[in-house]
């Protein structure tokens, strides 16, 4: 099964094709992003009207891009997957409509994907590991991105139990407040990361949040008020910019950690997936593999560029269900809000 991913979530247009007939990472038979970074880097954030048009802009030309390098016709899809949330209304509505209708006009199925199972499925794109093979449930997922930070229980695909998250920012939203903060440029997490790699470890020390009482919560909100008293107070020179850097990723790495191997405990489980756009952060995937190996356990990734936004987590998440049966009716669908918890199983979701 053909099934074409469209993700207009947010401030990235994405689009791809996965085809379940081909095994694992061959099944994306073509992607692209494009990102609306230039667009509301003069805003400081992401202007939500603005992201809307601009996906209209974008959104066709790449469907024929993606299609062309995937060597298909449009006649050539058999059902298309959208994001239907969460994310901004406007901008949801866009890829919605989009696919919706490109459904209707192939009459094939649609099925709208929600945009956090998306990236808590990138990593089973990915080809299978040689010794281990690909993670199956049950699993921990830690979900890291710019607007959820999550620990999710993952007793089957489609069964989804809330550990814990975040209280106030995700982790990504903390890097990139944090960036802004120090003064670098919109969107400043990955900058941020950029910068910690020539700071010095240890040269300043943030608290790692809600580390010291049992749970598995994050909060992220109050490490942001530290780096801003210390950047205050300190001389401002590049090194100490590189250096604060350095000792906010680390606080960042180090707090996901013990969360992370807190709840491999609790689920008894030796296998932990991670995805979002954090997920791509070079320490953190380091860390993670570390405290893995000493357990005996092991982490699993998506490849960097399928840890941000991206059509091909929501063409693969779409691909297994559309394949187990599962069917949208004709409704557009756009929920800004919506709980991941409330999904229907894989395996049930035909039976619908
Ligand atoms: P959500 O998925 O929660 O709706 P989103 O789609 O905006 O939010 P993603 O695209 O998954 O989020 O990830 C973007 C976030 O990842 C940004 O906050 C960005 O700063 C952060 N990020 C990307 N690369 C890195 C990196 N190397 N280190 C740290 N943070 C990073
Ligand atoms: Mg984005
Ligand atoms: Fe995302």
């Amino acid at each position: 099964m053909r099934v074409l991913g469209i993700e207009t979530s947010c401030d990235e247009t994405g689009v791809a094709v996965y085809d379940t007939a081909l095994a694992g990472a061959a099944g994306l038979r073509a992607q692209a992003v494009y990102s609306q970074i230039a667009l509301h880097a003069e805003y400081g954030g992401v202007v939500p009207e603005l992201a809307s048009r601009d996906h209209v802009r974008k959104l066709l030309p790449l469907i024929r891009q993606t299609l062309a390098e995937a060597g298909l016709a449009v006649a050539d899809i058999d059902g298309v997957a959208y994001t239907a949330g969460p994310g901004l209304a406007g901008a949801l509505l866009v890829g919605a409509g989009v696919a919706r209708s490109l459904a209707w006009a192939l009459d094939v199925p649609a099925l709208g994907v929600h945009h956090m199972e998306g990236h808590l499925l990138a990593p089973l794109i990915e080809d299978p590991d040689p010794v281990h093979g690909r993670p199956e449930p049950p699993f921990v997922a830690l979900l890291v991105s710019g607007g959820h930070t999550q620990l999710v229980a993952v007793e089957a695909i489609g069964r989804y139990r809330l550990l814990g998250e975040t209280l106030d920012d995700a982790a990504g939203e903390a890097f990139d407040k944090t960036a802004k903060l120090m003064g670098l440029p919109y969107p400043g997490g990955p900058q941020l990361a950029a910068l910690a790699e020539q700071g010095q470890p240890g040269a300043y020390r943030f608290p790692r949040p809600m580390t010291n009482r049992p749970g598995l919560d994050f909060s992220f909100s109050g490490l942001k008020t530290q780096v801003l008293l210390a950047w205050r107070d300190s001389d401002q020179s590049e090194r100490t910019r590189a250096d604060i850097a350095r000792g906010f990723e680390d606080a960042v790495v180090e707090t996901l950690a013990i969360k992370c191997e807190r709840a491999l405990d609790a689920a008894a489980g030796e296998v932990l997936v991670v995805a979002g756009g954090v997920g791509a952060n070079r320490r953190l995937r380091a860390r993670l593999q570390a405290m893995a190996a000493a357990r005996g356990g092991r982490v699993c990734f998506p490849r960097p560029e399928l840890c941000t936004d991206n059509g091909a987590m929501i063409a693969f998440a779409g691909a297994l269900r559309l394949a187990a049966g599962q069917r949208d009716d004709a409704t557009v669908r756009a929920l800004p809000r919506w709980d991941m918890a409330s999904l229907p199983p894989l395996a049930a979701a035909g039976r619908e």
